[in-house]
């Protein structure tokens, strides 16, 4: 790639293959992988990564939000779509756009089958989602009569897969916790596989799931961060590729004088003459406010250069005193070489929301490294 004259994030493509090729290699030949794809493909760009996946042949995505498989469908994607989060007033996209919704309450099955009849179906791919721990979305064990009852009363639906979420596939310390989820997904598929007469789809594990537990891999897999390129362990992380650079340019570099500020609030008072860089990205494009006052950097001449100051909405100076560098230079805030990981850690938080946080003002450029 030629240096970044503006802020811009990089897609790599061959570091997704590389991370789908390492993730599948963990699993038998005949488990199935679901990409989750949903806040723009982690922050990237859901599109150019689902078209990409297609190719190197997964078979399921799953999205959070109905809007999100609305997009892909947009894009010709054809591919089987998993919506998490859907919600009554989703129904008619849903149907309209052949999006197969996860049925998390009573209240939502009987919604959904209601939907369904109304609009003449039959065997509607639904996926019905099981709480085992995480507390978040999902029926409980004890719904299972209901849901069979429920469903032997119509044509209009069919159970495709069933599945649950695991609460700490990535903290070894939890293992007794996430072995007693996966051992009560399994009782819970028996029971519902048996009361419904039929055997659908089953998976729990996410990419950490993937990573330490091959007991749960069961038919399906679902991975997210892995194919952005983080296994929440610095061991995996060895073998898997950050997929985005997020990079900017120094707009202009300033001589602060002892006694001077910079930025709002005058957040940053020089104690000494101090090299200041201006670089055109803030907290619109995904930087947080926390970085400001030193907590946060950038990589520049492969040197941290320190946020000064607060963190504007389209602007952060950092400190270049020590670096060799002038304007139009290039500059990394995150990616393989400079992880994400390590960025967000600096304010207690997870590459996850980092990568995610990157807003859609920022340009995305896709590339094969
Ligand atoms: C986001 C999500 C995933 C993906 O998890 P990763 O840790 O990113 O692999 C899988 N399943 C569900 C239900 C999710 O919400």
């Amino acid at each position: 790639m030629p240096k970044a004259t503006e802020t811009l994030l990089e897609i790599d493509l061959n570091a997704l293959d590389n991370n789908y090729r390492y993730l599948t290699s963990k699993l038998k030949s005949e488990t199935k992988v679901l990409a989750v794809v949903k806040a723009f493909g982690y922050g990237s760009d859901s599109v150019v990564v689902a078209k990409e996946l297609v190719e190197l042949g997964v078979a399921y995505f799953a999205v959070a939000y109905t809007g999100e498989g609305e997009t892909l469908r947009n894009a010709s994607i054809e591919t089987p779509i998993l919506v998490l989060h859907p919600l009554p007033v989703n129904f008619d996209t849903i149907l309209n756009r052949c999006l197969e919704p996860s049925i998390y309450s009573r209240k939502m099955l009987l919604e959904f089958i209601a939907f369904a009849e109304v609009n003449k179906q039959t065997d509607y791919p639904i996926h019905l989602k099981f709480n085992t721990g995480l507390n978040r979305l999902g029926f409980d064990e004890n719904d299972i009569p209901f849901i069979a009852e429920t469903l032997s009363k119509t044509k209009s639906v069919k159970v495709k897969s069933a599945f649950s979420h695991l609460a700490a596939s990535e903290d070894l310390k939890l293992k007794d916790f996430t072995l007693g989820q996966i051992e009560n997904f399994r009782k819970i598929s028996e029971k519902l596989t048996l009361k419904l007469g039929y055997r659908p789809l089953l998976h729990c594990a996410n990419t950490s799931g993937i990573i330490n537990y091959p007991e749960a891999h069961f038919d399906m897999v679902r991975t997210g961060i892995g194919l952005y390129g983080f296994g929440n362990d610095p061991q995996e992380n060895k073998h898997l590729k950050p997929i985005g650079t997020l990079k900017t340019v120094i707009s202009q570099i300033h001589t602060i004088e002892k006694g001077e500020s910079v930025g709002y609030n005058r957040g940053f008072i020089a104690e000494k003459t101090t090299r200041s860089a201006t670089l055109p990205i803030g907290h619109a494009d995904g930087i947080p406010r926390s970085y400001g006052k030193g907590k946060g950097w950038v990589i520049i001449d492969g040197k941290k250069a320190h946020i000064l100051g607060n963190v504007c909405m389209d602007m952060i100076m950092v400190d270049v005193t020590d670096i060799d560098c002038e304007e139009g230079d290039e500059v990394i805030i995150f990616g393989p070489s400079a992880t994400a990981e390590e960025l967000s850690a600096a304010i207690n938080s997870i590459s996850y929301e980092l990568i995610t946080a990157v807003s859609q003002r920022v340009k995305r450029v896709v590339c094969r490294n």
